[in-house]
């Protein structure tokens, strides 16, 4: 007989916490899982599921324009945001239902509440304590937004999906993922956006000509581009309208301004400094190679551990965590060519090195491009563009970077980084025959380099 309550105890069902005691509790490790807000997490309740949602529900103001090149007549369609908001909360509260059975029927034991760490072995849910052989923290991020004057008028993304009326004009702050995303949302929603940001340029640590084909290619679609800009002060006005102070001396009147200034590991309250767990500056937890905190008995995965904020990382470390502890296979999870995508309009779709990185890594590389109007714009009358990108390293004819903006480029990627990872050369992807019509044949057409 154990001396502890449970062999596992996690701390967080989101998308890492639940993967890791499910399969735990498969395995027949005794599992709880503590929460204190949703089951499913950021990626389920706040993030990738509702948000994609609502980027299938921004398209389609330009498909119905797409549509009258093709023939369809139609009145001008109308769209209620409350419908949207309200479907989509239905969604996820069955998403909710689903991760609940998963886990009961896995056998882990739910604890409703927000657990704090009260010793190496010690977990107290309220007012309660909970021992556990080992502890796994994955309380995921939480959206940061800078101390301005006049913060208490301005939303974060959790709080874009719940909006009470759909606001006509929009200002998101921030050109990360969040950022870039809900601008093309509000915008073909119909709000009249304006996207803010401190640099020169949107998305930063992407390809550069990715960066300024894209900023190119949403400002077409009329989202206003503000780049080295920053607020300096909210201010609510009488008609409820909202009055923001720019640095350089200008002002903007806006109805709604979303901060998408990044995420910070959510560790307030958790008791890490009472055990003495080690934390990066921002907060984030410290793990070696096995996801172990500074106090042998505690693991940490997911955003807290902010090595990489993506749902599929955080599923890839809960099962090389499990498997590592309770199998006899342990696994280290690969952070190479970690495929990404941006949903913004058109999407983005990258894996591997940008065309900077790769120039660095390697002493000559190739770069094969192209930069087209797809099939379907010919009728469509959209001007919107596609661009195509392959970064060849010279030496050993491996392809190192393949990034794509243009329609379905995340759906498209995904199959590219499977060619990436099993290492494929340029002659590889030149010997693969293309499917035509479609824009996804470029990445096996493009003959000559156009630099390098
Ligand atoms: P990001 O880190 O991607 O971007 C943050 C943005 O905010 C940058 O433009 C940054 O500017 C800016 N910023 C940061 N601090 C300030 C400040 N004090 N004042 C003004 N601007 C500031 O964060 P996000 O919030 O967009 O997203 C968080 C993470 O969530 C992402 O990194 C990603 O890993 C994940 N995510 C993934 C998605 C996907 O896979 N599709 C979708 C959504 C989120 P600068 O560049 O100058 O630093």
């Amino acid at each position: 007989m154990s001396e502890f309550d449970f062999d596992l105890f996690v701390i967080g069902a989101g998308s890492g916490g639940v993967r890791a005691g499910r399969m735990a509790a498969a395995m027949g490790v005794r599992v709880a899982i503590a929460e204190d807000l949703h089951l499913g997490g950021t990626c389920v309740n706040v993030g990738c599921v509702p948000k994609k949602l609502f980027v299938y529900a921004s398209h389609f103001a330009e498909e119905f324009g797409h549509a009258t090149g093709f023939g369809w007549q139609h009145q001008q369609p109308q769209f209620d945001w409350q419908t949207l908001r309200d479907n989509k909360t239905r969604e996820i509260e069955r998403l909710n239902e689903v991760y609940q059975n998963m886990l009961v029927n896995a056998g882990c034991e739910l604890i409703h509440g927000r657990a704090t760490l009260v010793g190496p072995h010690t977990v107290s849910v309220a007012g309660r304590q909970y021992s556990a052989e080992r502890i796994l923290i994955a309380v995921g991020g939480w959206p940061h937004i800078p101390d301005i004057p006049g913060r208490e008028h301005v939303i974060s993304s959790n709080e874009a999906f719940y909006l009470e009326q759909f606001p006509q004009r929009v200002v998101v702050v921030g050109s990360g993922y969040i950022g870039v995303e809900f601008a093309g949302i509000f915008k073909g929603l119909g709000a009249e956006t304006r996207l803010i940001y401190r640099g020169e340029q949107i998305l930063r640590g992407f390809d550069q000509e990715v960066r300024e084909f894209t900023a190119t290619e949403i400002a077409k679609k009329g989202v206003q581009l503000y780049p080295n800009t920053q607020i300096e002060a909210v201010t609510k006005q009488s008609d409820g309208s909202l009055l923001l102070q720019l640095a350089n001396g200008e002002q903007l009147t806006t109805d709604l301004v979303m901060y998408a200034t990044g995420r910070k590991p959510k560790v307030q309250g958790l008791g890490l400094e009472g055990l003495g767990i080690a934390q990066a500056p921002n907060g984030a937890i410290v793990v070696n190679d096995q996801f172990q905190t500074s106090v042998s008995s505690v693991y940490a995965i997911g955003d807290v551990i902010d090595r990489m904020q993506l749902t599929p990382v955080a599923l890839a470390e809960g099962t090389a965590l499990v498997k590592s502890l309770y199998g006899d296979n342990p696994q280290q999870v690969d952070y190479e060519l970690i495929p990404t995508a941006v949903f913004c309009q058109p999407n983005i779709g990258t894996v591997g090195l940008t065309e900077e990185q790769a120039r660095e890594r390697y002493a000559k590389i190739e770069v094969y491009r192209s930069n087209f109007r797809a099939m379907k714009h010919t009728l469509s009358g959209s001007e919107e563009r596609t661009l195509m990108k392959l970064l060849v390293d010279a030496e050993s004819r491996r392809v190192v970077g393949v990034h794509m903006v243009g329609a379905e480029a995340g759906e498209i990627i995904q199959g590219i980084a499977i060619a990436l990872k099993a290492g494929a050369t340029k002659e590889v992807f030149d010997a693969t025959i293309g499917i035509h019509p479609t824009s996804a044949e470029e990445f096996v057409t493009m003959r000559e380099p156009v630099s390098n």
